[in-house]
Parts: C-alpha cells; structure tokens; sequence
C-alpha cells in the first residue's frame, strides 16, 4: 500500500501472526495489544512469542455500543498507567471494531504512535484493516470521528477465518463480492465457479480472495487516500446497506449483509436507469446468493430508508451518490437520481 502519507505491507499469509514481530519497528517501546478476550484465548498461542510475552495486553469488550470515545479514553489511560510513551507501539488483533478502535485510540495518543493492525475476521482482513480509515462511533451515528492513521504493516493470517461463525464468514464474504463487482472479473469468477470451496474455507480459495480483495482495497487507497470519486467506488452496496444497518439500529443485520442487500437495491438502480450492461445483473444477484441467504429484509420500507441516503456521511452537500454497475468489473458514481427511481429500486429488490 502506498499513500501520500505512508507506505506499508499488507502481508497475506498463513503463520504471519507467528513472525508478527517482524514488522515492528527496530526501537518501539513499550508494546500495548488491544484485543477481545475470546480472541486472545482462541490465538494467543499461535501470537508471536515477542509479542505474546512482552506486549501490555488491553482488553476492549467489543461491540458497536462499545465503540465509543469513552472507550479509547479508558485504553489510554490505562496505556499511560503501564508507562506509555511516544515510542510505545500499539497493536490492534481482533475484528473491525477492534481495529478501528486500535487505529483511532494509536492516532491520537500523544499525538500519534505507530499502528500494527492484525485483523481476524474475514471482513476486517478484507476492508476494515486496510486503507487507514479509523474511528468511533456517536450517538447520532457511525463512525463520526475518527481520522486516517496508515498502520506499520497489516498481518492478514488466513488460517483466523476458521473460528468464524458461518454468519460472520459468509458477512465478510460479502465485501470480496462487492470488490469482485467493483473492479475485477477474475475474482468474480472464483466466487461463482468455486463457491462450494469458498463456502467450505478451503485454504486455496480464501488465500486468493483475500489476497485478491486486499489488491484491490490497496489499488483503490493507494491512488485515493482520502475518499475522492476513485475510494467512493468501494462503497457499492454501501449507500442503501448503510441506511438499512441506521434504520434497524445496528442489531438485525450484520454490516455485510446490509451491503448484501444494498448492492441488490443498486443492480436493481443500475438496471432502472439504463447503466447497466444487458445479462450482467442476473450473474451479479446470482453470486451475491450463493453466499446468502441474507436475513430477511421484511418490514423494511423504502419510504422510511429514502431520507435517511441523505444523512449518509458519504452525502455531499445533500447529492446522494451511487456507485452503479455497469458490468462486471465496472462501476460509475452517478447523482441526481429521481427518488422515485430510487425508492422503486429499493421497493423491487427488497424482498
Ligand atoms: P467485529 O469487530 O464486531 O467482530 C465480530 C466478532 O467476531 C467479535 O465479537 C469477535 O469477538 C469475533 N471474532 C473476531 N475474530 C474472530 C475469529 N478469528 N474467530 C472467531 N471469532 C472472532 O465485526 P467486524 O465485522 O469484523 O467489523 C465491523 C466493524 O468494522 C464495524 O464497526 C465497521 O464500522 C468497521 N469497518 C471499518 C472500515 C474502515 O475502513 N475502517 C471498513 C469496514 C468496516
């Protein structure tokens, strides 16, 4: 990955987390792991010595109503408390709640210390982990503070995905097929020819989806850092996953299978206002099944989801923005889209 601001390896590997300690840097100080207690107890043993032995090891309950401000201030305090400073080094080990929090609390502790992120589920590998986009959430909404903060390194150890519940697997899946749709064909290929394989985690396939998912977050960062129309593609899906995800208040449906959901409401755009090229959108609705099925969308009303695209973060200046396919591989920002276009959208694939 390379930014304006940092360059850096995202390392796929089985048994990365057993050498995690050579890609810290050469005089870190103190080191200070912030993990979920179920993950320490399923991966300590596999954790580098150098780190397992030597690292303060912070515990973060975990969960969205935990990803707060008063949490990273309860980390840096007890940062300090085990003798902090600016050389120490934190290290964030556990799914995307973890990582954010890790990358925000390791942005602003005095200023700034250095960032090692080693995600563990699927969808932290895969999205959170990487880009450097950090943050916590508010009252009135996701993620609403944070900054970008590039970590030293991202340790990607395929063989975490095995502990995963099939819910969570199959969420983080998910975001490999919004990539495959975004920008590439040959990963599109792989989730529809070897489903049974990637269904089964078999460790070819989910080393090449990850690596292949990975490439292209780190393609798309790397000439985009801070969200201009290019980084704005990886949130196909994510325009009407987002307001389903507020509108059911973060507890029905996992953030993957919002997006689910989303990127059948934009195939569906993308059909209604002529971008999309004929014969794609059943191939595309038919892998995103294959990973399925996602949680019912029942109740869900498209009247109510309308108002709340613009409150979305991503809004600008009240535009709504859509990523849209437009073939596989392909997709295009488009705005100025009629609501009514939009809620039948919705309305004809939410069900
Ligand atoms: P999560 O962090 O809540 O992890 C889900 C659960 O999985 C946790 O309860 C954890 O205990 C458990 N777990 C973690 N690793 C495991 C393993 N290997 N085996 C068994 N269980 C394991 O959820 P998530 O889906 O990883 O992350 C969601 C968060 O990521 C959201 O808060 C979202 O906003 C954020 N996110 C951030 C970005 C970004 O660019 N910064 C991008 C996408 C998502």
């Amino acid at each position: 990955m390379r930014t304006p601001h940092a360059s850096y390896p995202s390392v796929v590997e089985r048994g990365v987390l057993q050498r995690a300690a050579d890609f810290l840097p050469r005089k870190a100080g103190k080191l200070f792991l912030v993990t979920q207690q179920d993950v320490w107890d399923l991966y300590k043993a596999q954790m580098d010595p150098r780190i397992a032995d030597k690292a303060e090891v912070l515990f973060f309950p975990g969960g969205e109503p935990n990803k707060r401000l008063a949490s990273v201030e309860t980390l840096a305090d007890q940062m300090l408390d085990r003798g902090a400073d600016r050389t120490s080094v934190v290290i964030g080990f556990g799914g995307g709640i973890v990582t954010d929090v890790s990358g925000f609390l390791a942005a602003i502790f005095m200023r700034g210390v250095p960032v090692l992120q080693i995600p563990t589920t699927l969808l932290a590998q895969v999205d959170a982990a990487v880009g450097g986009k950090t943050g916590v959430n508010l009252v009135g909404g996701k993620n609403l503070i944070g900054s970008f903060h590039q970590p030293l390194a991202v340790l990607i150890d395929p063989r975490v995905v095995d502990t995963l519940s099939t819910r969570e697997y199959r969420a983080g899946l998910a975001e490999v097929v919004k990539s495959a749709i975004i920008r590439d064909p040959d990963l599109f290929d792989l989730l529809r020819n070897a489903s049974q394989a990637v269904l089964a985690r078999q460790a070819a396939e989910v080393d090449e989806l990850i690596a292949a998912t990975v490439r292209i977050k780190a393609e798309v960062v790397s000439a985009d850092e801070r969200e201009g129309d290019l980084r704005r593609i990886l949130n196909f899906g994510h325009t009407v996953g987002h307001a389903i995800e507020a509108e059911t208040g973060y507890t029905r449906f996992l953030h993957g299978e919002a997006v689910g959901w989303g990127m059948l409401a934009a195939i569906r755009l993308a059909e209604l206002t002529g971008y999309l090229e004929q014969g794609s959108a059943q191939s595309m609705r038919e892998v995103i099944a294959l990973y399925g099925p996602l949680p019912p969308a029942e109740g869900l009303d498209a009247e109510k989801l309308l108002p709340r695209l613009a409150n979305d973060k991503k809004t600008l200046q009240g535009q709504v923005h859509f990523v849209l396919p437009v073939r596989i591989g392909e997709v295009k920002i488009v705005s100025g889209i009629a609501p009514e276009t939009i809620a039948q959208a919705i309305r004809e694939s939410l069900h």
